[in-house]
């Protein structure tokens, strides 16, 4: 039999199944209720050859060297350095903006006095949320933020999240801030790159060890119970560790009102050229439906002379359809409040842990929660959570 049952095998689930199966010597169960592993990091070759993220681009990076020698042991990477553009019509600038873009959309002589001005208040290489430069009481900074803030954040925001900058949480757009640099990088930190061989290689490795047992296309909730309390398994009750990675208020039959989320659909398209837009991300910041184009060759270093495969992306409201999946949680104190009512009734089972991006309503990035599922495997070992001993 099995010591824990993990449900869903993306970046938490596959992460904490790895470290249980081996550091704890677990039998473990992940339960997969899609017909691949690798969750939202799903990646695999088109029609054409080319290797797509079929949910959309993701790209690792981190300062966390626990994280980053963790994942080395399951994939080599690729040294990409990830860069975008906004097309701000017609004309590309770098984003997050930075001192080259301020070069590029003011004159010569203002550009310079700009620069020095930012750099004098802010320093050089730091970074400052637009909704905060906004703020500023010096007419030539609130001038820059007034530009940034209508030529990169309103329109994209809008589309993204179907409300304006300001009414969303400043975390979010902080995940953007204007940057006093010269360097035209999106992320910053010290490790950062694609799995060599593709995501979904990464995912096989890690989950490819005696002690686990994927299965595929099995959805948890038509072969466990969750009732009082405790939990069943194939109709008996269950009592080792139950770690669930899936939409939390769908466990719970909806019971206090749908978790609302934004969703996405993808167009993807192939082009028989070398090149599309001749590098990976293009942001439509002021103008078209959707909101960014990825163009998989330039993230992966996908030699092809003979085609290129590009996704665009249109966010909408999430309906709970089937068809849909939904991506991004909406933190605000309403639907804060809604998922914490799913939170304490999750506590009720002793044995439940609620683990990533849709159990724990946040908006994870790939780094964080396999640091957090690292911790969380750790804690289940060392008979912090439940009060029960594993490490056998
Ligand atoms: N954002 C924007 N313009 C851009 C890029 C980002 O307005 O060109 C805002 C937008 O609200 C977006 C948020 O910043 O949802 C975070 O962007 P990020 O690139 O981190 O989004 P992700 O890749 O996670 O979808």
């Amino acid at each position: 039999m099995y010591d824990s049952i993990i449900i869903g095998a993306g970046c938490a689930g596959a992460t904490v199944a790895r470290k249980l199966a081996e550091d704890g010597g677990q039998k473990v169960l992940v339960l997969e209720k899609r017909n691949h592993i690798a969750g939202n990091c799903y990646d695999a070759l088109d029609e054409y050859g080319i290797l797509v993220h079929v949910y959309g681009p993701h790209i690792f990076h981190t300062n966390d060297k626990i994280v980053n020698d963790y994942l080395s042991r399951f994939t080599k990477w690729y040294d990409y350095q990830h860069e975008v553009v906004a097309d701000v019509y017609g004309k590309l600038i770098p984003v997050p903006f930075n001192l080259n873009t301020l070069k590029l959309v003011y004159s010569e002589e203002k550009a310079a006095e700009l620069t020095t001005k930012l750099i004098n208040k802010y320093g050089m290489e730091t970074k400052v949320p637009i909704l905060e430069l906004m703020n500023s009481d010096d007419e030539d900074i609130n001038g820059i933020a007034y530009y940034v803030y209508n030529s990169i954040f309103l329109r994209y925001t809008m589309k993204q999240w179907g409300q304006k900058p300001e009414d969303i949480d400043p975390t979010v757009t902080g995940r953007v801030p204007v940057f006093i640099s010269y360097d035209n990088r999106y992320f910053q930190d010290k490790y950062q790159g694609m799995p060599l061989d593709g995501y979904t290689s990464m995912f096989e490795n890690m989950l490819n060890h005696k002690n686990i047992t994927v299965q595929l296309g099995t959805d948890a909730k038509k072969c466990m119970e969750f009732k009082d309390g405790k939990i069943y398994y194939q109709g008996e009750e269950f009592q080792g560790n139950v770690i669930f990675t899936g939409q939390v208020d769908n466990l719970f039959d909806n019971e206090y009102g749908m978790l609302p989320y934004r969703t996405l659909d993808f167009e993807f398209e192939n082009f028989k050229e070398k090149s599309y837009q001749g590098r990976a991300l293009v942001n439509y910041t002021v103008d078209q439906d959707y909101t960014r184009i990825t163009e998989f060759k330039y993230l992966t270093n996908q030699k092809n002379d003979e085609s290129t495969t590009i996704v665009k992306e249109f966010p909408k409201a999430y309906t709970g359809d089937t068809s849909e999946t939904p991506y991004y949680a909406i933190i605000n104190n309403d639907n804060i409040a809604k998922y914490n009512k799913y939170k304490k009734k999750a506590e009720e089972f002793g044995n439940l842990v609620l683990l990533g991006r849709l159990a724990e309503y946040k908006y994870y990035n790939i780094d964080a929660i396999v640091g957090k599922s690292l911790e969380v495997a750790t804690g289940l070992m060392s008979n912090q959570i439940f009060g029960r001993i594993y490490n056998k």
